[in-house]
């Protein structure tokens, strides 16, 4: 059967992946070396190098390739060098119109790196995508889109995005990391690059840091790769592995983070101290009917706002949490709780992340896999 067919539960596991060829192994060996062996000048394997190219990160790279439903992957050292190689591919006096309610790293690499190369950026609301309209000039070449964004929550209409793309011949690149391929396929909407910080939910075991991205067109995943070996932010092949590892049981995973998701925000919604609660979901989420239509279900990352709180309640709440780790990252087994106004979006300034509703007594979950009443239990405790 064409692996191409295979439904998506099946992907995370064989998508891409054939038994080695040395000893048929059916895990990909960590490759754990840096050069190869050649008999005559250029007579090699197909690998010469690995920062060029490693067999354990192949194997990642067709997995990844496979489960977003693209034609080429690429893997990277972190989500930011995935990144950081997508803006590589502009040049001085380029715009880029990125998502205004982005992961913070995101923001300071293209405000504080690129901006010194004179690529331009502009930070728009996108769930209007007439909106963004009035934004696009002559020197725009990329979008930029997170969605659900981080840690507001919002949904940004991929196919509305891509729709107005096309018609001025922008490249679209969607942040796929908070929805992974289990909730939604942004290539298949149309988009050129997906992108992963993989150290989340593709890893899913919070013990590695790697980057992605998925690409169908081989123009474009020329350049890309061209700029992925120029630049050297490559994945090590031990990276490769437990990422490939982690990818085995996504699908399992990523339903169970939106089941306890689900509960936790309802409980949350419920509750008589808490003020708000960011979840897409709710039928009453200003863009429910967005994610409805382009995810498979609404995951397990949530943000909250304690009532009438202030930055001190919020921090008390935070530190009374026993099951909930406090800390920085998401989307791995266990429950995460952060902060972003002074942990994810501290790198925003203030005054930029209270106009997107980043207040300082914000609190965002990253739902992990444990037993839904423990976790209840966990916040019943803290909100007191
Ligand atoms: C973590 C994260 C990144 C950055 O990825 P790293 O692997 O930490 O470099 C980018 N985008 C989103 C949405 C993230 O959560």
């Amino acid at each position: 059967m064409s692996e191409k067919k295979l439904k998506f539960n099946s992907k995370t596991i064989h998508g891409g992946q054939k038994p080695d060829l040395a000893y048929g192994a059916v895990i990909p060996p960590i490759y754990q070396t840096s050069t190869y062996a050649q008999t005559t000048p250029g007579g090699h394997k197909g690998y010469a190098y690995s920062r060029s190219a490693n067999p354990t990160r192949t194997a990642l790279e067709q997995s990844l390739a496979s489960i977003e439903n693209g034609n080429y992957g690429l893997a990277f050292a972190s989500g930011l060098a995935a990144i950081d190689a997508v803006i590589k591919l502009l040049n001085p006096g380029d715009e880029v119109l990125s998502t205004n309610d982005l992961y913070g790293g995101s923001y300071r690499l293209f405000k504080q790196i690129f901006e010194k190369y004179g690529i331009k950026f502009q930070f728009v609301d996108m769930q209007n995508a007439n909106q963004l309209e009035k934004c696009i000039n002559d020197s725009t070449k990329l979008i930029w889109v997170e969605t659900p964004t981080n840690p507001m929550m919002n949904i940004i209409d991929i196919k509305a995005i891509v729709h107005l793309a096309k018609r001025h011949h922008l490249l679209v690149a969607v942040d796929n990391t908070f929805a992974t391929p289990y909730l939604q396929l942004p290539l298949d909407l149309g988009v050129d690059i997906v992108m992963h910080s993989a150290t989340k939910y593709l890893g899913g075991h919070s013990d590695v840091v790697v980057g992605a991205l998925i690409i169908n067109d081989s123009k474009l995943a020329d350049q890309l790769y061209f700029i992925q070996n120029a630049s050297g932010a490559v994945c090590g092949p031990m990276d490769s592995f437990l990422t490939l590892r982690g990818i085995k049981t996504l699908h399992v995973r990523m339903q169970r983070h939106c089941e306890n998701g689900k509960a936790i925000a309802t409980y949350l919604a419920n509750h008589p101290k808490i003020e708000k609660v960011y979840w897409p979901g709710f039928e009453d989420h200003p863009n429910h009917e967005v994610a409805k239509r382009q995810m498979n279900d609404f995951g397990g990352m949530i943000s909250f706002i304690p009532k009438g709180s202030s930055f001190e309640d919020a921090i008390k709440i935070i530190e009374k949490l026993k099951i909930f780790t406090l800390a920085e990252s998401l989307g791995g087994v266990e429950s995460l709780a952060g902060h972003p106004a002074s942990m994810t979006h501290a790198s925003i300034p203030k005054e930029e992340r209270k106009k997107i509703g980043v207040l300082d007594s914000l609190i965002r979950l990253s739902v992990g896999i444990e037993d839904e009443a423990d976790l209840i239990a966990d916040l019943e405790q803290a909100i007191g």
